[in-house]
C-alpha cells in the first residue's frame, strides 16, 4: 500500500494561539491516520521550531514554504536551506504558483532551489502547473514539460527520485474552483509516463500531489484516483475539521 501524501500548507496564516489549538486538537486524533498517509505541515518559517517541537514525536513532517538559494551571507530576510536543516524541516516547497507571481520566481531559478535542497538531501516539493490562459490554448502538457525539462536538464536522470512533484493548476488554487478529478488523473499520468521515458531507474515511488481549492467535499474524488498519490492543500488545511475529515476520507479509502 502506498500512502497518500498530504501537505497543509498554511502560506501567511495563523498565530501561536492558533496553531497550538490545531497541533492539540491534530494530536488526540491523528493516530487513526498515520498508517495511510504521509502528513507534512507548512506553516510560515517563523512558527516552524514550534510546529516541529509539537509534532516529531507523532511523525508528522514539517515543511519550509520556500528557500533562498543561498546558503548564508549578506542576503537580508532570506531563510537559508542550512537553517531549515537545523532545525529540522525534511520537506521544502517550491515553485509555488504565488512564489513565481508575486516574488517573480523564474523555472531556473526554481531549479537552482531544486538542486540546493538536494544537496543536503532533504525533500523538494516542487510545484509545476498551467495557468488559466495556457489551459484554454491546450498547452498544460508543454508548459509541464519545460517546468520539468529543466531539472532533467540541470540534474539528470535520476532528479526525481526522492522527489515530490505537486500539480497545481493556477487557476484552481483559491479559487474554490477545483480542477475535475478526471482531468488531474490524466495530466498526473502524463507526468509519470513523462518522466519515465527519461529515468532508467524505477519510479514507482514517484509521488504527484494535486492542489488546487481541496476541501472535504472534493478529496476523495481526488484521491481515489490511481495516479494522484496525495493532496497539497491551502485554505482547507487551516481547519482543522477539514483537515482532519480529508485525512479519514484519504484512510478509508486505502483501508477498503
Ligand atoms: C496551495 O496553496 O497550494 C493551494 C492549493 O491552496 P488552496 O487549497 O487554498 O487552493
Amino acid at each position: 500500500m502506498k500512502k497518500k501524501f498530504i501537505v497543509a500548507n498554511w502560506k501567511l496564516n495563523g498565530n501561536i494561539e492558533t496553531i497550538s489549538n490545531f497541533l492539540k486538537c491534530l494530536k488526540s486524533k491523528i493516530s487513526l491516520y498515520l498508517k495511510y498517509n504521509t502528513i507534512v505541515i507548512a506553516p510560515s518559517t517563523i512558527y516552524l521550531e514550534r510546529v516541529y517541537r509539537n509534532i516529531k514525536d507523532i511523525n508528522i513532517f514539517i515543511g519550509a514554504q520556500d528557500v533562498d538559494i543561498n546558503q548564508k551571507g549578506a542576503f537580508t530576510g532570506e531563510t537559508s536551506i542550512l537553517m531549515l536543516q537545523d532545525i529540522g524541516v525534511q520537506y521544502v516547497i517550491i515553485g509555488h504558483s504565488e512564489r513565481r507571481l508575486f516574488h517573480n520566481e523564474s523555472n531556473e531559478l526554481v531549479a537552482k532551489k531544486f538542486g540546493l535542497i538536494k544537496s543536503l538531501n532533504l525533500i523538494p516539493i516542487l510545484c509545476i502547473g498551467e495557468n488559466e490562459i495556457e489551459k484554454k490554448q491546450n498547452n498544460t502538457k508543454k508548459v509541464i514539460k519545460n517546468q520539468l525539462d529543466i531539472i532533467f536538464e540541470n540534474f539528470g536522470e535520476k532528479a526525481f527520485i526522492n522527489t515530490i512533484i505537486a500539480y497545481e493548476p493556477i487557476w484552481a488554487i483559491g479559487t474554490g474552483m477545483a480542477a475535475d478529478p478526471i482531468y488531474v488523473q490524466s495530466i498526473h499520468k502524463f507526468i509519470k509516463n513523462y518522466i519515465n521515458q527519461y529515468n532508467t531507474n524505477n519510479l514507482e515511488n514517484l509521488i504527484i500531489q494535486y492542489g488546487g481549492s481541496v476541501n472535504s467535499k472534493n478529496a476523495k474524488g481526488f484521491l481515489e484516483q490511481p495516479d494522484i498519490d496525495g493532496l497539497l492543500i491551502g485554505s482547507a488545511s487551516l481547519i482543522y475539521e477539514e483537515f482532519l475529515k480529508i485525512l479519514k476520507i484519504s484512510s478509508d479509502i486505502l483501508y477498503k
